[in-house]
């Protein structure tokens, strides 16, 4: 059995990091047909625990997430698109996971221990925000998901979540499923960073280019990357390490594409004559916007498409949720009478 489980947080619209970190794996999971069952969670419940006094903002992304899953081509007949809070079964799951993880073992988490230090949490953390991986542990669990495609920041996530699943077998009886991350196959694509060069790009940082933006955006983005600070004159020798844009036209570019939009033959040849100076940072930027732009173009244009059909959109959720709603129960179910609380049974 392949079931993939896997989403986003409501907390923005979609980057480029979530593509090519996880929706372009999802994309290749879906056509080449070789899954059971395949969800995919718009995650408004976690996406709360880091901004419960503005649940507007997490409300208005939901949609929003919705359309950009449709605008890259998730294909709402293959996949159950669905809202984790419209599932009940996965707070439920949550509960009877916390007694299989200590305070100690949360605090270990790097990636939580960075969005601590990051959301300025140091002082005093919400409970709810420090209890996200188990809550994450239920929203892979519930489908007995085997299958998580991923960026690498969910790494610990998926570490704990077998930890969840290790201990819940032992003591209760065989009866979750351990799962694995699927990261992509080029290493600067399991963690993007910003165009800001310093963190990854991450809604919350504020360094992202979105799957939304307009061609203006887009340019203007591409415009402020970060380069070579030393990299002054065309004449200077360049860095292509930690060049962000450089970066990205090894995750975006093909030998085809840097052929179409700029005089060399391979990106290797345009990163040499970077190095040994003689090629302006404008010139490389319009490269990577040129290639941006052919990307983004058709994404655009279905997004179009879903934001004047909302009713459409909102009907795949609600599709959606319903089947992973039912896939839940029959996991609870499971884990109430593993610890014998099935009482009316
Ligand atoms: P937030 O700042 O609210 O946490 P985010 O931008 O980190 O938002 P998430 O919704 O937390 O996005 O992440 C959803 C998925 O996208 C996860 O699988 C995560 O690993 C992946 N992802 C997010 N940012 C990147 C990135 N910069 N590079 C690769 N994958 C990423
Ligand atoms: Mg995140």
């Amino acid at each position: 059995m392949n079931i993939i489980l896997t989403g986003d947080r409501p907390t923005g619209k979609l980057h480029l990091g979530h593509y090519v970190g996880s929706l372009k794996n999802r994309l290749e999971l879906q056509n080449s047909g070789n899954y059971d069952k395949f969800y995919i969670m718009i995650a408004d419940a976690q996406g709360l625990t880091d901004n419960f006094d503005n649940p507007k903002k997490i409300k208005d992304n939901v949609l929003e997430v919705a359309i950009d899953y449709l605008s890259v081509g998730i294909d709402p007949n293959k996949v159950n698109i669905f809202i984790q809070s419209e599932v009940s079964e996965l707070t439920e799951l949550t509960f009877y996971y916390m007694n299989l993880v200590t305070v100690s073992r949360l605090k270990r988490n790097p990636t939580v221990k960075n969005e601590i230090k990051q959301k300025n949490f140091d002082k005093s953390i919400p409970v709810g925000f420090f209890c996200y991986p188990i809550s994450q542990a239920a929203d892979i669990t519930a489908f007995k998901a085997n299958i998580v495609p991923v960026g690498d920041d969910q790494l610990p996530m998926i570490e704990q979540t077998n930890e969840i699943v290790s201990s819940f077998n032992r003591i209760y009886g065989e009866t979750l499923v351990l799962c694995k991350a699927m990261l992509p196959a080029n290493k600067i694509a399991q963690r993007l960073k910003g165009i800001d060069g310093k963190a990854k790009m991450s809604k919350s940082l504020g360094n992202c280019i979105y799957l939304s933006d307009s061609s203006e955006e887009v340019y203007k983005k591409v415009m402020s990357m970060y380069t070579d600070p030393n990299h002054v004159k065309v004449e200077d020798k360049g860095k292509v390490e930690g060049n962000v844009v450089f970066m990205y036209l090894d995750v975006f570019s093909t030998d085809d594409s840097i052929k179409k939009y700029s005089d060399y033959n391979s990106l290797e040849e345009m990163k040499n004559h970077y190095k040994h100076g003689g090629l302006g940072d404008v010139k490389i930027k319009k490269v990577l916007y040129n290639i941006l732009e052919e990307f983004l173009t058709p994404i655009r244009e279905k997004r179009k498409y879903y934001e004047n059909n909302i009713d459409e959109v909102k009907n795949i959720l609600k599709n959606g949720t319903k089947n992973a709603r039912y896939a839940a129960n029959n996991t609870l179910k499971d884990v109430k009478k593993a610890i014998s609380i099935n009482y009316f049974e």
